[in-house]
């Protein structure tokens, strides 16, 4: 099993959703998704990642790397207003770090490897990762257009407040 990279169009294309009890193909595939994700020092990685179309990624955001977790057929369900952006990088694009502007926490309805449904917030880089793992399950990479726009608009926002607070402060010494 190998990590597929960009700009492979297999990470492109749709994937469906996972249908319970979990085959045992699906099984071996969670575990070595797991075991890719360690060996490569990621933090997620999503099915299709690894050349397997289905709606399913892992997660260890822990220095630890003792416990992965497994989210089957997920739903962001709630939204964070406040955004915050830092550097991201993807195991399907390698070498490349690009600033990606997202919500600080998310909600998410996903079924564990046993078909139970389950529903928990994700913070900060745990957030992150979920929003990045869910974005390849809908075909999308952090070097898509809107990314880099937005991190654009949010630098071009950033400049106009502190050329403003700059003429602020000019005013107040005159
Ligand atoms: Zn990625």
């Amino acid at each position: 099993m190998q990590i597929v990279e960009q700009p492979d169009i297999f990470l492109r294309e749709p994937t469906s959703e996972v249908k319970f009890p979990l085959s045992s193909e699906d099984q071996v595939i969670i575990d070595q998704m797991i075991d890719i994700m360690y060996r490569n020092n990621g933090i997620g990685l999503a099915a299709n990642q690894v050349g397997y179309a289905r709606r399913m990624f892992v997660m260890d955001t822990t220095s630890s790397k003792a416990g992965a977790m497994v989210f089957i057929n997920p739903v962001i369900e709630k939204v964070a207003k406040e955004k915050l952006t830092e550097k991201e990088g993807c195991l399907s694009c390698q070498k490349q770090l690009v600033e990606v502007r997202r919500p600080i926490y998310v909600g998410l309805k996903y079924f564990c490897r046993h078909g139970e449904e389950q529903y928990k917030t994700f913070y900060y880089l745990s957030s992150r990762v979920v929003q990045h793992e869910m974005d390849h399950l809908n075909g999308k990479l952090i070097i898509d257009k809107d990314f880099l726009e937005e991190a654009e608009k949010e630098k071009e926002e950033l400049n106009e407040s502190y050329k403003e607070s700059v003429r602020q402060a000019k005013e107040r010494k005159e």
